[in-house]
């Protein structure tokens, strides 16, 4: 078991429970009447978005390894493009869909009214058939965060052609892999991609990974910058001037539910990135209620999402999920820092943004920077804030609920997966307590179970720790690796037969209330002890010289895994050995004895992937010794900072 301390519980506010769409009862009733009768649910959930032939079917669902299959709403027919946009012309076709924030502050950001989006998709859409793309053929999108990248993606849903987004940090190699990974007929990129002021060249970057892929794969490239890039006649293509030329009009064409929306390669923090597949109508249902029920998102809100649109998060809740859902989405080019830490602020003053939805890796850089950088920003209009990705540590939560949102904004920290489409933990803002560092509780129609990581047998009753797993499909499911269902089948439901198995760890509390604790992997066991080592980051980042840790467990003679921790400090702190015992001292105090720290190391960086997130298994190989087997580096944001570490490896 666990030795978490005991946790504040910041119970929902009168004004959260009157504004919500769900409060504690309803939660309750829905939540029982999804799981009594997932069909009727599901059914009724069904009919938050338009059909083109209305299904009959709800769901057809077999988690049995070597037979797994996963079908939802499978005789109805739709398009996500004619929900996302044609659907509201009628009532809001004058509201802003999409805002658009500029990397530089100096240039003007945009609105883009559902009428306008309409006819940039139609053209896009044009433009994309008139280079051969049909339905079920695959399209890269390699682009900066701009309105194109939204366009671009809804084009493909209009015609039927399966996106699959790509980072703009992404490497040609890396990109030159995804294409060649799904076949991919056409790459719509652009120019040039300034962010945080720095460029990324990404024609550039196309054309060295065209290199490497087969001859008739082509190009089509958005001005954004405007400046100099390469052309190849007949393989590039010109998308300003053919949009200019383009109709302003596309039919919609009628996809069936399971017909494949996007595929998405997760980050990769665990190993060789998987190709989520997700399908049409179950993906969307599942998008746009958890959008509308996690956030209280309510009609006019301005609703920010941060993630980049390469990442799910981008898909489901800065696309997908506010679209669908006729909300109006902010889309930011740009880093939280720059031209200085008091940006996100700013961009939530300047648009009045209701909800704010971001990443602990984010906020404990922003945290780092001081608070002077928020408090000379307005930010009375943030009604709602959100954070995932990674467990927020209970210091970072603390400080997004005291200084961001003033003791007045409830935190949704929502636990999900690339794999799981949209959210399946969160506490909903006038229905649950919040914890700091807990998802708290399943959305509509989940089953977590947490289960015994040896015997796979589930684990009853509260207070309880081990592997979280789901008992049941929802609709927002991954359905399969693209290409590759063995992989599909092995990786999520060989481990424990009859789950779908997250590969996270878990804790039920005394409340019956969910934390995640890390990765699997990231449990470690010392002297018969288990605890995630979450929990142990959470404990240093907690001391005012720590900016961020992180934690792994290596081989201890003694032990059985000991604790090794790189430490990155504050600005203002030095690295001493008093600091050093200090920090162990101060481990111990927090959370016990058993929790304390075997090896220290200063890290000047941690290893992070384009997203964000701490690279444990190449710091769990460092601290075993092992340096000849890092494994796939290619989506680290800065491989550098390996070298660092590894030169600087602490003594045990
Ligand atoms: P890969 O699967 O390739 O290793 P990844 O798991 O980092 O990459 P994602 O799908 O982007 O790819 O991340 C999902 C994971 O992020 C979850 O399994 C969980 O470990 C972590 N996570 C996401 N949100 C939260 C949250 N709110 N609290 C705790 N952990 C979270
Ligand atoms: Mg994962």
């Amino acid at each position: 078991m666990t030795t978490q301390n005991e946790s504040p519980v910041y119970p929902p506010s009168a004004e959260a429970i009157s504004h919500a769409h769900v409060d504690a009862a309803k939660y309750d009733q829905m939540y029982a009447a999804s799981l009594a009768d997932p069909d009727a649910f599901w059914s009724e959930q069904g009919q938050r978005i338009d059909w083109i032939k209305p299904f009959t079917q709800v769901r057809d669902v077999n988690f049995n390894f070597g037979e797994v299959s996963i079908n939802w709403y499978t005789d109805g027919a739709l398009n996500v493009s004619a929900n996302c946009i044609d659907r509201h012309l009628a009532t809001r076709g004058d509201q802003t869909a999409i805002i658009f924030e500029p990397d530089n502050p100096k240039d003007p950001a945009l609105n883009i009214t559902y009428k306008q989006l309409h006819s940039s998709v139609c053209k896009m859409s044009n433009v994309l058939a008139s280079m051969g793309v049909t339905k079920g053929d695959r399209v890269i999108i390699y682009m900066p965060m701009i309105p194109e990248a939204a366009y671009a993606m809804l084009a493909c849903a209009r015609i039927g052609a399966i996106h699959s987004i790509v980072f703009a940090g992404f490497s040609p190699d890396a990109l030159a892999a995804r294409v060649n990974g799904c076949g991919a007929k056409v790459i719509i990129t652009a120019d040039h991609a300034p962010r945080g002021g720095r460029v990324t060249p990404l024609k550039s970057n196309a054309d060295a990974a065209l290199l490497h892929c087969q001859d008739d794969v082509k190009c089509l490239v958005v001005k954004h910058t405007g400046d100099q890039t390469t052309w190849v006649d007949g393989r590039d293509y010109d998308y300003n001037a053919m949009a200019a030329d383009a109709a302003d009009s596309y039919a919609p064409a009628e996809m069936n539910a399971e017909d494949p929306l996007f595929i998405l390669y997760t980050s990769g923090s665990t190993g060789q990135p998987k190709g989520v597949v997700h399908t049409t109508g179950g993906y969307l249902v599942y998008a746009a209620m958890t959008h509308e029920i996690t956030f209280d998102y309510h009609d006019g809100d301005i609703f920010w999402c941060t993630a980049d649109v390469g990442w799910v998060t981008g898909h489901s809740y800065i696309v997908y999920g506010p679209l669908a859902n006729g909300a109006t989405t902010l889309m930011f080019e740009g880093v939280p820092t720059f031209p200085d830490a008091s940006r996100f602020w700013q961009v939530c003053e300047k648009h009045k943004v209701n909800q704010f939805y971001t990443a602990p890796t984010a906020l404990r850089a922003l945290m780092g920077q001081g608070n002077e950088w928020v408090e000379k920003c307005d930010l009375s209009s943030l009604r709602i804030l959100g954070t995932v990705g990674e467990p927020i540590n209970p210091e970072a939560w603390t400080w997004y609920n005291d200084v961001i949102g003033k003791g007045k904004c409830p935190i949704v920290d929502t636990w999900w997966q690339t794999e799981t489409g949209g959210h399946l933990m969160t506490p909903l803002p006038g229905a649950h307590a919040m914890k700091p560092g807990s998802a708290m509780k399943p959305f509509f129609g989940i089953q977590p179970v947490v289960l015994d990581p040896t015997s796979g047998v589930e684990i009853e009753g509260n207070d309880v720790d081990g592997v979280l797993c789901i008992k049941d499909s929802w609709p927002g499911q991954m359905r399969t690796i693209w290409g590759d269902h063995e992989r599909f089948q092995k990786t999520y439901f060989s481990d424990y037969k009859g789950y779908y198995f997250t590969g996270d760890g878990c804790k039920r509390d005394v409340d019956g209330d969910y934390w995640i604790t890390g990765r699997v992997d990231d449990v470690i066991n010392v002297s018969g002890h288990r605890m995630g080592t979450a929990e142990v980051e959470s404990a240093l980042v907690a001391h005012v010289a720590v900016a961020e840790a992180a934690v792994v467990g290596y081989p201890h003679d003694i032990k059985g895994q000991g604790i090794y921790c790189y430490v990155t400090l504050m600005n203002n702190a030095e690295p001493s050995d008093e600091l050093l015992k200090e920090l162990r001292t101060w481990v111990r105090t927090e959370i016990g004895p058993i929790a304390s720290p075997d090896v220290i190391q200063w890290a000047p960086g941690l290893p992070k992937t384009r997203s964000g997130k701490i690279m444990r298994r190449i710091l769990r190989k460092i601290a075993e010794n092992d340096f000849g087997s890092l494994g796939d580096t290619s989506t680290l944001a800065d491989p550098s900072v390996v070298d660092d570490l590894i030169a600087n490896r602490a003594g045990k």
